[in-house]
């Protein structure tokens, strides 16, 4: 077990980040962690590092002391990277992570790369949040700390429906209510609350999906235009995979933006039969069983020829 607390204890500077454009979870696990320390130690320098906090996780403590930019004369002591799976996908924060003295990764991606000097990775978990709950003291935990842990293992398990909620996940959310969170207040201002213009993307890509593979495949694609036509961010998109996915009939669900010429953000989620990390560990990305993503380049139809042709190819193997 890593000594987390060990390492915190004799490092004089912190610094706490995530990954690349940050989800609930990410988000959550490094403000939840920056809450926690700064609240519980003394005398050290701990900063936290988050490249943009979407709008509507702004209630939780401390975000606006997030940095989005790195300070690039500090060597921290100690490096701590949440719910990132590869070096690269810290993004703006990778050099302060190789000039620190000491690093860890705690994380719950099993397509982690054990990057750091110290690696905690739990495949299992539902969430980082889930993870980071067990390095933490109970009796340490203040509301706001656990508010943020709270929305992370929300937003992970899209509100404890999917198949990586277990019973310690409960557990795990029970122990952070009952630090006095508002579980309605949270799942609906973070999760369910959308704006007009994010129900208005929502409803082109459900209007305009497709049906592959006698529909065991959906995909929907937000291209440039269509994200610049909205003033949408990224984040805006947020949901749209889990509406394709419920879809009767559907295995796998694609959701691709376009990012450039020729180069798509893809995302994919899985009903069960289709490992989609695997998938995404293919082309160069990673995640979980169930929820994975990468980036691929080449035509739309070439990407999702690629991705349909894997996707296939597990479900014949599936039903063999
Ligand atoms: P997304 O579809 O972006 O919500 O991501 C689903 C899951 O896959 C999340 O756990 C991400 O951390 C992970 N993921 C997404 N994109 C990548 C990538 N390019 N490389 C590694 N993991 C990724
Ligand atoms: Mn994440
Ligand atoms: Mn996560």
């Amino acid at each position: 077990m890593l000594e987390l607390m060990k390492l915190v204890n004799e490092a004089k500077s912190i610094a706490i980040a995530g990954h690349v454009r940050p989800d609930g979870d990410c988000v959550g696990s490094c403000l939840g962690l920056y809450n926690y320390l700064t609240e519980n130690t003394k005398e050290k320098q701990i900063d936290v590092y988050l490249e943009s906090v979407p709008a509507a996780f702004s209630f939780l403590k401390n975000t606006e002391t997030a940095l989005s930019a790195a300070k690039t004369d500090m060597v921290y002591d100690l490096f701590i990277a949440l719910d990132c799976g590869s070096r690269d996908r810290l993004g703006f924060t990778e050099e302060l992570f190789l000039s620190a003295k000491h690093t860890v990764s705690i994380d719950h991606h099993i397509s982690n790369t054990m990057f750091a000097e110290y690696n905690h990775v739990e495949g299992e978990a539902s969430s980082t949040c889930e993870v980071l709950c067990g390095f933490l003291v109970d009796s340490c935990i203040s509301k706001e700390t656990a508010e943020c842990l709270y929305l992370g293992i929300v937003h992970d398990t899209g509100v404890f429906k999917h198949s990586n909620t277990s019973r310690r996940t409960m557990d795990t959310a029970g122990g952070l209510l009952e630090k006095g969170v508002s579980a309605s207040q949270v799942i609906d201002d973070s999760f369910y609350r959308k704006t007009y213009m994010q129900n208005q993307i929502l409803g082109r890509c459900l209007l305009e999906s497709i049906l592959l593979l006698e529909g065991k495949i959906i995909f929907s694609c937000v291209s440039q235009k269509m994200m610049q036509l909205y003033g949408a961010v990224p984040a805006d998109l947020d949901g749209i995979i889990d509406q394709l996915r419920v879809t009767a009939g559907v295995e796998v669900a694609i959701l691709i933006r376009e990012e450039g010429v020729q180069n798509y953000k893809v995302s994919m989620r899985s009903n069960g039969k289709v490992d989609v990390s695997k998938i995404c560990c293919l082309f160069g990305g990673g995640g979980h069983k169930m929820a994975a993503g990468c980036t691929m380049n080449g035509s739309i139809h070439d990407v999702i020829n690629n991705l349909s042709g894997q996707i296939e190819h597990q479900l014949m193997a599936y039903s063999e």
